[in-house]
Order: structure tokens, then sequence, then C-alpha cells
């Protein structure tokens, strides 16, 4: 059996096969993927492969903390706001402080880009798709601070604190594969209220604990996100991917039948 779900974060300009990976996701059950940028030449592709599926992989556009020392991040930032007109959200965009990526660009250039970033979802009532790692509770502040309305903490695994916040200022999180195993994830997926809560799969990340569970993700993992959530909530599947794909196509304003 095959349930109606979105995939709400999904690489698919770094997928190999892509062609297979999104037949392999209408097969089981994905109605629509939110392809999300990271960079200058991620969003030109990103756009480019949301024209070649569309209905079914809409695109957003960003800037990832990761790629702060490689981009442009000037000419970044003018093609998002250029195009946003084609962009359904504003993302993957957000805060790192991992002290790699605080290594390659520190908090405060962080935060001065992810502000510029802001300002453009803010512009267009765009939800902005966030990264927050280690960075939970200044992530959350720049975005209540930059008057963004729609925001998705994207594989939240911050702390019980900050969600009540996120969930009290209508933001949303969306669950991954890893709701199987990680300690931090799992309570996230477990606590956030059904109505703000989505699904994804940041595809084409590796998930497990290394060894023979270890898998590269494609869309149609979504389904693992889906069972594990249900799971961990007690709730019927067929429940959670109703609530779930209504939830993604209030927030995204997507054209598929919930
Ligand atoms: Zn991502």
């Amino acid at each position: 059996m095959t349930l109606p779900s979105v995939d709400t974060h999904a690489h698919v300009d770094e997928i190999e096969d892509l062609a297979s990976a999104l037949a392999a996701a209408r097969a089981a059950g994905v109605v629509a993927i939110i392809a999300v940028g990271q960079g200058l030449a991620s969003n030109q592709r990103t756009l480019e492969i949301a024209r070649e599926y569309p209905g079914f992989v809409y695109p957003a556009l960003g800037l990832h903390p990761w790629r702060l020392a490689e981009e442009d991040v000037d000419r970044c930032l003018e093609f998002i706001d250029t195009h946003a007109a084609e962009a359904i959200a504003t993302g993957e965009i957000g805060l790192d402080y991992h002290k790699r990526v605080r290594a390659i660009a520190d908090k405060d250039r962080q935060q001065a880009v992810f502000r510029e970033l802001l300002k453009i979802a803010a512009r267009r009532g765009q939800p902005a798709l966030v990264h927050s790692r280690y960075a939970w509770r200044d992530a959350l502040d720049l975005v209540e601070e930059a008057g963004v309305t729609k925001a998705v903490f994207h594989w939240y695994t911050g702390t019980s604190s900050v969600l009540r916040e996120i969930i009290e200022r209508g933001y949303y999180v969306s669950a991954t594969p890893a709701v199987e195993y990680h300690e931090e994830h799992r309570r996230a997926v477990k606590e956030a209220p059904a109505g703000q809560l989505l699904l994804e799969t940041d595809c084409p990340v590796v998930y497990g604990r290394g060894g023979a569970g270890e898998f590269r993700a494609s869309p149609a993992d979504v389904a693992r996100s889906l069972k594990g959530a249900a799971a961990l909530r007690g709730i019927a599947e067929e429940e959670l991917a109703r609530l779930t794909t209504e939830n993604a196509v209030r927030l995204f304003g997507l054209d598929v039948k919930s």
C-alpha cells in the first residue's frame, strides 16, 4: 500500500540518476517534492529540474551556511532575489555552529548572510527552510526578528524549550529517516503537534549508524520518515500521511490533492 506524502526537503540537484529516483518516489506515493538549493549553481540546477517536473518538484532557492567560503555570496543573494517569484520557499538557509562550519564562516558572518536571506523570505511572504544545527536559539531569534511568518526548522535536533517556542510562533519542524535512531530528533518529532509536523528526506544524505543499516536516501525514503514518526507518536501511518500532506499543501500552497 502506498500513502500520499510530500518530501519537504530534498537536494534533487545532487541525486545521481534523478529520473529513476523521481519515478521511484511517485511509485512510493510521493505527491510533491520541495527541492532545496544551496548555492548559485545548485539553485540554477534546482530551477531547471523543477521546470522539467512541473506540479511534482517545487523549487526553493537558498544559500547553505556550509557553502559560505566557496560561494560568491553577493551574486548568490542577487540570484535568489531576482528568481524568488519562480520559487515557493527560501532555503536552504540558516546557521551551523559546529566548529568545522565556524572555521569557514564565524557566527557573525553566518548571521549577516542569514539575515539577508530572511529579508528575501519576509518580503516575498515565503516559507524559510532553516538549517539550525547547534544554533537553534539564534536561528529562531533571527527568523522572528526578520518578520518571517512561515518557517520550517528542518531535521530539528535542538532543545525542547526552543522547540516549544518554534511551535508557539506557528512554525514547523520536519522529520527525516533519522527518526529511526536519533534521540534528540525522536524527541522533537514526538513533541511537535501533528498540525506543525512535516516529512522530509534531506536526500541524498546517508542515514544510519554505520554498518549494514546505512543507506543513501532518495525522495522515496520519505516513507521511512513517515513510518518512524507514526510509530513514535503511536498513530496510524495513514493518519500521519494525511496530516503531514495537508500541512505541506497548506504551508507551501501546493497544487496537489491531499
Ligand atoms: Zn538539506
